[in-house]
């Protein structure tokens, strides 16, 4: 199987702004995040779908949320904290976790024509770290 983009992230090959980090999962800001503050969290087994992950994997990774979505909470402080898995363009499993104040701003599509700015990101990244 072809490492997707996640995998080289995870093998360090493309850079990532990093948020919190496990032996199985990782957890990174969205280079086209909707909102400040929306992150990733993928397993660092490259499987396709949430579903297919086998039970400990899959528990890793909603463990990770949580503790994430708490991270964002604690130093964000957004009204709500959601969380969407669609993986439509990326085959590698990953849940977006998005703080929001209006439910607008989580039903919103990323703009991906938009170029990611990098030092808003590693901003956002350094303050969000754990
Ligand atoms: P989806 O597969 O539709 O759930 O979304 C994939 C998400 O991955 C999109 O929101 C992208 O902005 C995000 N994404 C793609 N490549 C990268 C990357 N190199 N670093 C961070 N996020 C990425």
């Amino acid at each position: 199987m072809e490492d997707s983009i996640f995998t080289k992230i995870v093998k360090g090959e493309i850079p990532c702004h990093k948020v919190y980090e496990d032996d199985k999962t990782l957890a990174f800001l969205d280079i086209k995040g909707t909102v400040p503050g929306h992150t990733l969290v993928i397993t660092k087994k490259q499987v396709k779908f949430l579903w297919d992950l086998d039970d400990e994997d899959y528990s890793a990774a909603m463990a990770t949320t949580k503790k994430v979505a708490n991270r964002i909470r604690e130093v964000l402080n957004p009204k709500l904290v959601g969380v969407k898995v669609m993986g439509e363009g990326v085959p590698h499993v990953h849940v977006h976790i998005i703080p929001f104040n209006e439910k607008e701003e989580y039903n919103q599509s990323p703009d991906m024509s938009i170029e990611p700015d990098h030092e808003k990101l590693a901003d956002m990244a350094k303050k969000l770290a754990f």
